[in-house]
């Protein structure tokens, strides 16, 4: 599968595969099939048809770090609507507070500005109306309540990827670009990076957050949820970004990776490996209270299952915090147009 694969983001074929997974483990990976046996079904034929076969491979360049699904296919609506993942968006992140002190060294006066994946508006609620008054902003996002809320607060919206010709007349239109966890779901880098070139002004930055890629092998190592495809089918490195960017016109200008916060690490390792034992073991009695339908009783008893399991993670804790200047959430980049 993998023999004439190439990276998306530098295009070496010096690559090789991390892992592989069946689309079964990518269906359960979202859905345990026995508390819904009928979605579970769907999502896993269509996850077959997106991959036309019942495998995919996970792939990492040895030139720039890129890690990539193969097929590089990105999950479409219909996924994203059978999986009916539950985002979540919080007010704050470290990436918006790393952005606002960069955007505080540009010039802000009249700053145009495009966020891609702008959810509820979270983050455009930190930049507007100062630096950057909302009818300068144009939001892209999917979801029709998101788009009304951002709309009532004065942004422009569009539900429809930057790379659409619907975007073909804003060339040279922006300032600035936001897409905070976003590009690690898509797939078409190199037209992604171009539009990007072509939306931006000369000088302009475009500003991104993913996964950190050391986190994610943590969590891969230690017993922790899996990277999954469809949905991620990228893993980002400063390698990857400043590799893409030289054949677009732009230029990887910062890199930073998220200080670790431990308490964020701690609750999200406690919930993922108990995710990772459902999926593992079926059968065992975490998957069984997991599989239960959504309710105050099964969130105490996942909770309670959770805790039970603490003393078995320590040693995976010894690991991350001896990695723990690397062991932050996100890796932030800011990309300039030359
Ligand atoms: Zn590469």
């Amino acid at each position: 599968m993998s023999s004439n694969a190439a990276c998306p983001a530098c295009l070496s074929a010096d690559v090789h595969s991390i892992l592989s997974v069946s689309v079964a483990q990518a269906a359960q990976s979202i859905i345990l099939p026995k508390s819904d046996p009928a979605r579970s079904d769907r999502l896993t034929r269509h996850i077959a048809s997106l991959w036309g076969g019942d495998r995919c491979e996970i792939l990492k360049c040895r030139e720039c770090g890129f890690g990539f699904a193969w097929p590089f296919v990105a999950g479409d609506a219909e996924f994203y609507n059978v999986a009916n993942a539950d985002v979540v968006y919080p007010r704050m992140k470290w990436e918006y507070r790393r952005t606002l002190e960069a955007l505080r060294s540009l010039p802000t006066r009249d700053m145009t500005a495009l966020e891609v994946g702008a959810g509820n508006g979270y983050f455009l609620d930190l930049v507007s109306p100062d630096p950057i008054r909302p009818e300068n902003i144009h939001a892209v996002e999917y979801n029709s309540k998101s788009i009304a809320s951002l709309e009532r607060r004065g942004y422009r919206t569009t539900a429809a990827d930057i790379r659409d010709p619907c975007f073909d007349d804003r060339r040279n239109a922006f300032d600035v670009v936001f897409m905070f966890q976003v590009v690690e779901h898509m797939d078409k880098v190199g037209e992604l990076f171009e539009r990007l070139h072509y939306l931006l002004k000369p000088n302009g930055s475009a500003f991104i957050a993913v996964p950190n890629p050391r986190r994610i092998e943590y969590q891969e190592a230690h017993g922790s949820v899996l990277d999954m495809p469809p949905n991620h089918i990228g893993r980002w490195t400063p390698g990857a970004f400043a590799a893409l960017s030289s054949r677009t016109g732009l230029r990887l200008a910062e890199s930073e990776v998220e200080p670790l916060d431990w308490a964020e690490f701690l609750e999200h390792d406690i919930s993922y490996s108990h995710i990772r034992r459902t999926q593992l073991h079926p059968d065992g009695v975490s998957a069984r209270i997991r599989s239960l339908p959504r309710s105050r009783f099964r969130r105490l008893g996942e909770a309670a299952i959770a805790t039970m399991f603490i003393p078995s993670r320590l040693g995976s804790w010894l690991a991350a915090y001896a990695d723990r200047k690397d062991m932050g959430g996100s890796l932030w980049v800011r990309l300039e147009r030359a």
